[in-house]
């Protein structure tokens, strides 16, 4: 069985068949959840980045390809997303920027 070590707990994970790109829980981290990747022929396991949003506390992951400066819709509205401390987080986007 193919097992991978798991970048929150460092606990070996087994992948039941899964391929590049799909998700699985570890079941030693709460809240974590892994991506499936490859480089250089090399299975390992990327934690998925989640953001809450500041509105409704909702917990949405950061979908792939999204950085710092892009911006994330919730609620109706929009946020863009920030990272800092080794976190993402949503700030709002004000509409009428004061000088
Ligand atoms: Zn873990
Ligand atoms: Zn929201």
């Amino acid at each position: 069985m193919v097992e991978l070590l798991c970048p929150g707990c460092g606990e070996r994970v087994p992948l039941n068949g899964l391929r590049v790109g799909e998700k699985i829980d570890c079941s030693n981290c709460a809240n974590l959840t892994l991506r499936v990747n490859e480089k250089d022929g090399i299975y390992f396991l990327e934690e998925i980045p989640r953001v809450s949003c500041p509105s409704c506390d909702r917990l949405m992951e950061v979908p792939e390809g999204l950085g710092p400066g892009h911006n994330l819709a919730c609620c109706g509205e929009e946020f863009t997303l920030t990272y800092e401390f080794g976190a993402y987080a949503l700030q709002r986007i004000r509409r009428n920027i004061q000088k």
